[in-house]
C-alpha cells in the first residue's frame, strides 16, 4: 500500500470513529481530502431539478462561493457524467466550466460523483493549481472518500430537514403559546366580569331582601290579626302574600349564598353545639310543610348529647335543604327519617325519604349548580336548582363529603360526613 492510500485509510477510520454530527464531519472530510491530495480548493455541488449549485466548499473566497451558488443548468458533459457516475480524470476542465467554475486555466481538476446506491445527488470537485497528472490510485482513493462523504452529506441534509421541521414546530409552539396568552387574558377579563356580576348579585340580593323581610314580617302580623280582624277575602290574600314572600326570600337567599361562594366570600364561623338540638330546630321549622302532606318524621340519633364543632348556621342550612327536598319529593303520607352516628373520626348524618327517588344516571349531576331533574314536583315549582350545590359546598367547607343512595320509586338517602376535627 502506498503512503497516500495508507494516509487515506487512516483518515477514513478517524472520520468514522470521531463521527459526532453530520455537518462537522462533512467539513472534516473536505479538509482531509485537501490534506491527502494537497489541492487548493474542494467543492461539493448538488444536483437539483434545475441544474447544479454549490452546496459547500473549502479554500474559496466568499465572492467565489457567491458566484457558484446560483443554479447552473446541466450541460451535455455533465449529463453524460451523471449518467455514467464515474470519477473523471479527463475532460474535467470542460465539465467544471459547465458547473460554473470560470477561471480554469493552468489548473487540474478531479471530478467524482456523490451517490447513494446508484442515485447520484451531487458532485465532488478537487481543484489543484498547476498542470498536474492525477493517477488511477488517486481515483480509487477519491472514490472511497466520495462514498463516505455521500452518506455524511446526505445525513447532514436530513438533519437540515429535521432542523426545518424543528423550526416549524417551534413556530407552532410560539403560536400556540401566544394563543394561550390571549386565552389567559380573556379568562382574566371573564373572571373580572364574573367578579362584577357576583358583587352586583350580592348587592341586588341584599337590596331585595330588606323590603322582602318587611313584607314577610308585616304580612305575618296581619295574618295573626294583630291590627284587627280580617274578612275571609283579606285573610286569603294576606296568606298568599305571606307564602309568596317567604318563597321569594328563600330563592334570593340561595342566589346570594351561591354568589358569595363563587366570590370566595363565604367563610365558616365555628362553635361547639349539640347536634340533636340543632337538627330538631330545623325539623320544627319544616314540620308544618310536612304536615300539609301528612309526612311523618322519624329520628335515629345515636347520641342525643353528642356535640360537634362546626358552623351552626351552615350546619342547619344543610339539614334545611335536605329535609325540605325530602318533603318536596315525597308523596303524601310518606316518611322522612333523619339520623346520625359517631364513626371514628367522623359524624355521619343521613336524611332518608321514601319518595320518588333519583335515577342513578343523575347521581353525579344533581350536586352541580342549576341542575334539576324534571319530575312532577319540579314542573310546577319555581325552585332554583341551587339547593344541593350550596349544600355540597357547605359540607366541603367543613372538609366533609356528601353522597346519595337512591333508586327511582324507592326513595332517596342523602348521606354526609363531617370530620370531628375540621
Ligand atoms: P331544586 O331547587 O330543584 O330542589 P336542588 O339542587 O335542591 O334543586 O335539587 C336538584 C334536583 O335533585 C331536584 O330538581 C330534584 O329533581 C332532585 N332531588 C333533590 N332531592 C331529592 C329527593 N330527596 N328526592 C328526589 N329527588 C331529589
Amino acid at each position: 500500500m502506498t503512503n497516500k492510500s495508507q494516509k487515506a485509510l487512516n483518515f477514513i477510520s478517524n472520520i468514522l470513529n470521531q463521527y459526532e454530527d453530520a455537518e462537522s464531519t462533512q467539513e472534516l472530510i473536505l479538509e482531509y481530502i485537501q490534506n491527502i491530495f494537497e489541492n487548493e480548493k474542494t467543492y461539493v455541488f448538488f444536483i437539483s431539478p434545475n441544474g447544479l449549485y454549490l452546496k459547500s466548499s473549502v479554500g474559496c473566497t466568499e465572492e467565489e462561493n457567491f458566484m457558484l451558488q446560483k443554479v447552473n443548468e446541466m450541460g451535455i458533459l455533465t449529463r453524460k457524467f451523471v449518467k455514467e457516475q464515474k470519477t473523471l480524470l479527463e475532460n474535467t476542465q470542460a465539465i467544471v466550466k459547465e458547473m460554473g467554475l470560470k477561471d480554469t486555466e493552468g489548473k487540474t481538476f478531479l471530478v467524482s460523483p456523490l451517490k447513494i446506491k446508484s442515485a447520484i445527488f451531487g458532485v465532488l470537485v478537487l481543484e489543484k493549481y498547476g498542470v498536474f497528472q492525477f493517477d488511477k490510485q488517486d481515483i480509487e482513493i477519491l472514490d472511497v472518500f466520495s462514498a463516505v462523504s455521500a452518506y455524511v452529506i446526505k445525513d447532514a441534509e436530513l438533519s437540515d430537514v429535521f432542523k426545518i421541521q424543528l423550526k416549524i414546530l417551534q413556530e407552532n409552539i410560539i403560536e400556540k403559546t401566544e394563543a394561550v396568552q390571549v386565552i389567559k387574558e380573556k379568562n382574566k377579563q371573564i373572571m373580572e366580569a364574573n367578579q362584577v356580576k357576583d358583587e352586583f348579585l350580592a348587592n341586588i340580593s341584599h337590596e331585595l331582601r330588606t323590603p322582602l323581610n318587611a313584607i314577610v314580617n308585616s304580612s305575618d302580623a296581619l295574618k295573626m290579626e294583630v291590627f284587627g280582624e280580617l274578612n275571609p277575602k283579606q285573610k286569603e290574600y294576606i296568606n298568599d302574600i305571606n307564602a309568596s314572600a317567604i318563597h321569594l326570600s328563600g330563592l334570593i337567599n340561595e342566589i346570594l349564598d351561591m354568589s358569595k361562594i363563587e366570590a370566595h366570600q363565604m367563610f365558616l364561623t365555628c362553635s361547639d353545639f349539640i347536634i340533636a338540638s340543632a337538627i330538631d330546630e330545623v325539623v320544627n321549622v319544616l314540620r308544618s310543610s310536612a304536615e300539609k302532606k301528612s309526612i311523618t318524621f322519624k329520628k335515629n340519633y345515636s347520641d342525643i348529647d353528642a356535640e360537634i364543632h362546626a358552623d351552626f348556621k351552615k350546619f342547619q342550612q344543610i339539614f334545611y335543604n335536605l329535609i325540605s327536598n325530602a318533603i318536596k319529593y315525597t308523596p303524601d303520607n310518606g316518611q322522612v327519617e333523619i339520623g346520625f352516628s359517631d364513626e371514628d373520626d367522623n359524624y355521619v348524618f343521613y336524611i332518608k325519604d321514601n319518595g320518588i327517588g333519583i335515577d342513578e344516571k343523575y347521581h353525579g349531576k344533581i350536586f352541580a349548580k342549576f341542575q334539576q331533574i324534571e319530575n312532577i314536583y319540579t314542573k310546577n315549582s319555581s325552585s332554583t336548582g341551587l339547593g344541593l350545590a350550596i349544600t355540597k359546598e357547605f359540607v366541603e367547607m367543613h372538609n366533609g363529603r356528601i353522597y346519595i343512595e337512591s333508586k327511582v320509586g324507592e326513595g332517596s338517602t342523602f348521606v354526609f360526613e363531617i370530620p370531628k376535627n375540621i
